[in-house]
């Protein structure tokens, strides 16, 4: 700061306005403090803008656009006409709704934003930089949730000859490509995959490990392998996207090269935090080798700063960085607070759905397959199922679970973990029929040694 410049000042300094940064600048207004939040991009961070939200709006849209190729299932007959580019104009009107409404919340609470760039100027000022010229604010303490962004694969971004976008690139397609490489197969990748094969791309997903998903199960991982390959979409597994040339994608598995048609590919090889651009050399905080600042289990980083969010280690998922600010804005406020949950689901929003919490294994397992469920059945669907895992004492400790709409499904499971449930506990709780829920009740009275509508 040059001597004379005036700097403004608050009780936090928010930095990023993700699910992260907008849920702790909230909390903290909740507890009385004044905040500053400190967007550089948009309200709403990555999961409103460029990531949850338009990925499960163009989601729904190819399950709609899909609707001809089920109708088998429904006696009915449908027919669709594609607009892409009204398609995208719902997607931007679904995300401005959001955003609009965190904006207001925000406002209501009396949280300040300002629009700009933050970086450390020391360990109680931060600098923002904004097309307006530069400010400073000075903090009694500071939550840094500032995400994360794509890992570029230069080689294959700067080689031109075919469009190489982005996840967010992929969200703001106005037209089906023809024939789509997708680069990394865990759950960006598969989503968008399988959301633009329904659409009508011809689609091949390149992955370098052994399987897709390869941080959930492997039974649900062969779940959507499977219906992949009815939906038409191709997997190369332990293969490696090494150029793009004018109309293809240069694959290498093994020793045996090839290229693949494409007319786009969408690069979707994970994420690395935003820790680089804060000048965090001023504020003492630690670094893991992935960049992750290490945080506390209050999310204390280092002397008044705190972390939360993508920026952070653990999942990258938008309910554990709302979770974590809580914590975060909790401990400034002098309350006790920890981030030490029991578990955190996960979601993959694929064709079936699949999702887990907690243990994959244990002392006993029962599945129950949707084939014996007269919910999936009314729906058209009964492939899948729901895998419950109880420990020794009958201690329900994980699910795992695929299907239709089980991403509804997995937050009971989550609960009943927390609370240490038994076994006796599920199987007990009246699940209202006909839904899919149930099958969770059928699992537990399954592994209670009492079935119900299987043997
Ligand atoms: P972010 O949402 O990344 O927000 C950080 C904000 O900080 C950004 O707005 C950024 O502009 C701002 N910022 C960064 N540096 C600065 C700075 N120096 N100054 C000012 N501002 C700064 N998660 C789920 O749970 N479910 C899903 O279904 C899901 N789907 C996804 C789909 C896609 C395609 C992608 C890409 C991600 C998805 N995620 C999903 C992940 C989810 O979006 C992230 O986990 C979540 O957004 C992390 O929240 P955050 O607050 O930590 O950071």
């Amino acid at each position: 700061m040059v001597v004379g410049e005036l700097s403004d000042r608050t009780d936090v300094a928010v930095i990023g306005g993700g699910p992260g940064g907008y849920a702790a600048a909230l909390r903290l207004a909740s507890h009385g403090k004044a905040v500053i939040l400190i967007e550089r991009d948009a309200i709403g961070g990555v999961c409103l803008n460029v990531g949850c939200i338009p990925s499960k709006t163009l989601i729904h849209q190819a399950e709609v656009a899909w609707l001809p190729q089920t109708e088998s299932e429904t006696g009915l007959s449908v027919s669709v006409d594609l607009d892409p580019v009204a398609m995208l104009a719902h997607r931007r009107q679904v995300v401005a709704g959001l955003t609009n409404g965190v904006r207001e919340l925000l406002r209501a609470a009396g949280v300040g934003v300002w629009s700009g760039e933050a970086r450390f100027a020391r360990a109680d000022r931060l600098s923002v930089q904004s097309a307006g010229g530069v400010k400073h604010l000075e903090f009694d303490n500071c939550i840094i949730a500032t995400g994360s962004r794509p890992i570029e694969l230069t080689a294959l971004q700067s080689a031109g000859g075919i469009p190489v976008l982005s996840s967010s690139g992929a969200l703001e397609l106005d037209a089906v490509p023809a024939e789509l490489v997708v680069v990394g197969g865990g759950y960006i990748g598969v989503e968008l995959g399988t959301a633009w094969a329904k659409l009508g791309s011809k689609v091949t997903i390149v992955e370098m490990g052994p399987q897709i998903l390869p941080a959930m199960d492997q039974r649900l991982a062969r779940a959507v392998t499977r219906r992949l390959g009815e939906i038409g979409v191709s997997i190369r597994t332990n293969s490696v996207a090494e150029a793009t040339t004018a109309g293809s994608v240069r694959v290498r598995t093994g020793d045996s090269v090839i290229d693949l048609p494409a007319t786009c590919a969408i690069i979707a090889v994970g994420r690395r935090p935003n820790s680089d651009q804060l000048n965090l050399d001023h504020v003492g905080v630690s670094l893991s080798p992935s960049g992750h600042i290490i945080v506390a289990p209050n999310r204390l980083a280092a002397g008044r700063i705190y972390a939360i969010g993508d920026v952070t280690d653990g999942p990258a998922l938008a309910h554990k960085a709302t979770a974590e600010a809580e914590v975060a804005a909790d401990a400034i406020a002098g309350k006790p607070a920890a981030f030490d949950p029991a578990v955190i689901p996960e979601v993959v929003f694929s064709d079936p759905e699949v999702a887990s919490v907690g243990a994959t294994t244990g002392d006993h397992t029962f599945r129950f397959p949707f084939t014996a469920s007269a919910r999936a059945q009314t729906l058209g669907d009964r492939s899948g199922f729901v895998q419950l895992v109880a420990d020794a004492d009958h201690t329900i400790i994980g699910a795992q679970m695929a299907g239709k709409g089980v991403s509804e499904l997995i937050g009971e499971m989550a609960l009943a973990i927390e609370m240490a449930a038994t076994v006796t506990d599920v199987a007990a709780t009246i699940h209202p029929h006909p839904t899919m829920s149930e099958a969770l009740g059928e699992a537990a009275l399954g592994l209670a040694g009492r079935p119900l509508h299987i043997r």
